[in-house]
Formats: structure tokens, sequence, C-alpha cells
């Protein structure tokens, strides 16, 4: 690992001053689940590490207005999958957290670095042996040609294929959450849509934070379809993997069954988190059921474009997405 100088801010404000006064070289440390590997692997080589793991003040979270839900940044991802207000009416909030990574990663985790995750692709992580565009820009892609089974079929480039690896974005996405974002300049809010990005030909960006900013909090619109609503993950094994596929899906229907509202969004096979405003519309109006369903899955996959190794993902991604519609189904508000 490479050495680095440390800074422990006592507010966000002075954490804002330590990031500035370092330059695009410094890196936040919040749970440090991710950034630890990195440095370790030298993927990640900051000059500085500006620890916000203890600041109070961006860890408070609000599950109870009328209007809006609100997540400090700072939050550990296990006690807000334990939220009871969460679990019963935003259950697929609270499953894509429940569903991440294991028990003492949840515990280090926090909200905001979760939503900040780097891809795993295993070319990228795996060092200089391998090109990487994200990591080395302008080597090439070791996985265009290569073990493409995890990577993506929405949003690719021809720089780059990874997936983006979290749940909790995705599920932020189906919901229309906004990140309220602070740096030399103030605070801003980000619509959840606009905080990632494809890779295009600059896959090392990843996101549309400057690098003297950082996320204070979440926040998520009080919606009715958060009753009905579901995380439905696959992955290889049952815990502790990331997402081959993954579908947020949140409805509401009425009491003839007809979908009224409908959110879907895919984790685990795009560059970014992943909405289906086609899927989403061929649902609203119709009734649900397997077919329906099954038709929404399929319109969610028609534009994907897989590479080697991953097709498979076409088909699983429409059963997922068809399964997850039918468990929010059960529990959607009539
Ligand atoms: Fe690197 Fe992206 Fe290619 Fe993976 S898919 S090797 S992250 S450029």
């Amino acid at each position: 690992m490479h050495a680095f100088a440390y800074a422990a801010p006592a507010t966000v404000a002075e954490a804002i001053e330590a990031l500035h006064t370092a330059g695009p070289g410094s890196r936040l440390l919040a749970g440090g689940t991710t950034l630890y590997d990195l440095m370790k692997l030298e993927i990640e080589t900051p000059r500085t590490v500006v620890d916000i793991s203890r600041l109070a003040e961006l860890s408070a979270v609000d599950t109870s207005r009328p209007d809006e839900l609100r997540f400090g940044a700072g939050a550990r991802m296990a006690d807000v999958a334990d939220d009871p207000i969460l679990r019963r009416d935003y259950p697929a909030l609270a499953e894509s957290l429940s569903q991440a990574a294991s028990p003492q990663l949840r515990n280090m985790a926090t909200l905001g670095g979760n939503l900040l995750q780097r891809t795993r692709c295993s070319y990228f992580r795996g060092g200089p042996t391998f090109p990487c565009n994200k990591r080395d820009p302008g080597s090439g892609c070791a996985a265009r040609g290569g073990l493409d089974r995890g990577h993506a079929l929405f949003g690719a480039s021809d720089a780059c294929i990874a997936t983006y690896p979290a749940d909790w974005g995705v599920a932020l996405l189906a919901f229309d959450a906004s990140v309220d974002v602070t740096g030399p300049a103030g605070e801003r809010t980000v619509a959840l849509a606009d905080l990632h990005v494809e890779p295009a030909d600059t896959p090392q960006r990843e996101h549309t934070l400057a690098a003297d900013e950082l996320i204070v909090r979440i926040r998520v619109p009080v919606t009715a379809a958060g009753k009905g609503s579901t995380y439905h993950k696959i992955r290889d094994r049952e815990s502790y993997a990331f997402a081959l596929v993954s579908a947020a899906a949140a409805l509401t229907v009425d009491d003839r069954g007809v979908v009224e509202d409908c959110r879907i969004a895919l984790g685990g096979v795009a560059t970014r988190p992943w909405r289906s405003a086609a899927a989403e519309q061929a649902m609203i109006g119709t009734r649900l059921t397997a077919h329906s369903a099954r038709r929404a899955g399929e319109i969610a996959f028609m534009d994907a474009r897989p590479g080697t190794h991953n097709a498979f993902k076409v088909e699983l991604g429409a059963r997922t997405v068809a399964d997850a519609l039918q468990i929010a189904g059960k529990r959607a508000v009539r």
C-alpha cells in the first residue's frame, strides 16, 4: 500500500476544506469496506484520505416524515436495513440493503459509500497484468473478448462493459430518489438518475460529483408504491454475492387488480442503476397477471446487448422482473 496523508475532520465543513486543499488525489473514508481493499490492491493510491466515518451529522435517519424519507449518507447499511418503518412501508429499500454483502460488511459500510461502490470487474481489480480503461485510461479492456459473464447488457461502450455492482442505488432509482451534495460552492441536489454516468470513452469517470464534494443525505419521496415493492436479487449463491440480475419493482393496483403506478429498476446488468420505462409503461393500466408480468420482463430486456458469456442474463432478467412484479403485487395497496 502506498503511503498517504490522513485527515480526521470534526465537521462536514472541515471535511470539504480538507478535500479541497488535498485536490483530486484525495479520497473519502466512510465505512472503508471498498476503499481499503482497493488501496491494498494499489488500484486506489490516494495522496490524502479524509476520514468522515465519525461525523454524527451525516448519520441521521428519518423514515417518519409525511413528505420524504431522509437518510444520512454516513448511516450504516445494517442499521437502516433494520428500520421497522422502512421494512413495513418500503420493503424494496430494506431488502436491497439486507441482501447486500455480509453482516460484518453491512455493519461497517455506509449508505453514501455503497451508492458510489466501484465495479467488481475482476480485470479492474486484477492489477496491471490486465488492460483496463477504467483503472488505466487508454490501456484497453480485457473484459471485451475475455470472461464477460458478469458484465453489462445495457449502457456499455467500446471502452468499458463493467456493471455497477451495488443494490441500494438500484432500489433508490425505482423511487425517484435524490442526493443532497455539499462542496466549496455550497449544497446542491442531484437526482439519483443523474448521479451515475455511463462509461462512454471515459470509464474512469463514474459519477457527477466533483472531487471536493460529498453526499450529505439521500432523500426518497413518499409514495404508496413503497408498500407494494420488492428487491429481487438473483446470484450464484444465496448470500454474500453480487447480483447476476436484480430487479426493484414497486407498484400500486386498484381494487380490480389493474396497475396504476409501476416502477422497475434493474441491477447487475448495466453500467449504472438502470430504469426500464418501457416495461413500466407496459404494466400501467394492465391487470397484474403472470402473463403481463412476463411480458414486462421481456420488454425490460428487449434492447439488451449481451457479449460472449452473458447472454443467459437476458432470459434470467425477464424472469427476475416477472417474479419481482408478482411479489410486489401481493404486497401492493389496493
Ligand atoms: Fe476495465 Fe471496464 Fe474493461 Fe472491466 S470492463 S476491464 S473495468 S475497462
